[in-house]
């Protein structure tokens, strides 16, 4: 599912924090949203999952405005830093709760739902901790259950907010790994967040490279090296010149 950016401004008070975004995501890509710390990215995400409104411009998935449409009704899956499991509940039934949330006429039978989470389980290779409480995973384990909630919606959009940003490198480097042969085989297009430039790179079709609540570059990450005048190169690797 295309995602389509068009003239996006968001402002806290009197800061502005997204100033005219234009950007366009094809249908199957994964976007890597780089750049310092305050730049926006966060408020960008959070602009197209829903769970924040733009003061102007308008957001198409696939071609249709969901400008106005609830965070549910965006059917997005989205995956946060720091898990965002609970604590209480085993882990099917935190991947289970994606579903039981949804409205009554969405919700498939209690029957299906088990079934459902089962194959998510699978899909993350952690159907063997179906019983287990957060508490008893690692970091790495944690988050690919938050992904397993996210996806139990079948959502076409997957939004990923710092994702492996509390993980060890070594992890890191495997769950990166791990969501691009992922994505490629479940074929949603999704966005994510980081600050670190290694990641963007490894992991995206194209890096948008935000400063200050603009875009400073949109490109392949091969590309991001090519142009003498790039932001990129300016702001990440200019020491390295
Ligand atoms: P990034 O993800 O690139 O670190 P953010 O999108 O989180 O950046 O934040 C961009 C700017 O907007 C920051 O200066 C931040 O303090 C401000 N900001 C974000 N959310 C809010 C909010 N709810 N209220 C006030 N200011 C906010």
């Amino acid at each position: 599912m295309s995602i389509s950016l068009q003239g996006i401004d968001k402002s806290f008070g009197r800061f502005k924090a997204l100033d005219d975004i234009r950007l366009e995501i094809a249908d199957g890509q994964l976007t890597g949203l780089l750049g310092p710390s305050g730049s926006g990215k966060t408020t960008l995400l959070r602009i197209i999952a829903g769970l924040e409104t733009a003061d102007k411009g308008r957001i198409l998935f696939h071609g249709e405005d969901v400008s106005k449409l609830h965070v549910r009704e965006r059917r997005v899956g989205f995956v946060f830093q720091h898990y965002a499991l609970f604590r209480h509940m085993t882990v099917a039934d935190n991947v289970a709760f994606g579903l039981d949330v949804l409205p009554r006429k969405q919700r498939p039978p209690r029957a299906d739902i088990k079934r459902r989470v089962a194959d998510l389980l699978e899909m993350v290779q952690l159907d063997h901790l179906a019983k287990r409480y957060p508490a008893q995973l690692s970091g790495g384990q944690k988050q690919r259950i938050a992904l397993a909630r996210a996806m139990a919606t079948q959502p076409q959009i997957l939004l990923l907010d710092e994702p492996f940003g509390a993980l060890d490198a070594k992890v890191r480097k495997e769950l990166r790994r791990w969501l691009r042969s992922l994505h490629d085989e479940l074929h949603f297009t999704s966005v994510f967040v980081t600050h670190d430039q290694e990641e963007a790179l490894e992991l995206s079709d194209q890096v948008v490279v935000m400063s200050a609540g603009q875009i400073e570059q949109v490109d392949a990450p091969q590309a991001l090296y090519a142009k003498p005048d790039s932001r990129f190169v300016f702001n990440f690797l200019g020491q390295v010149n």
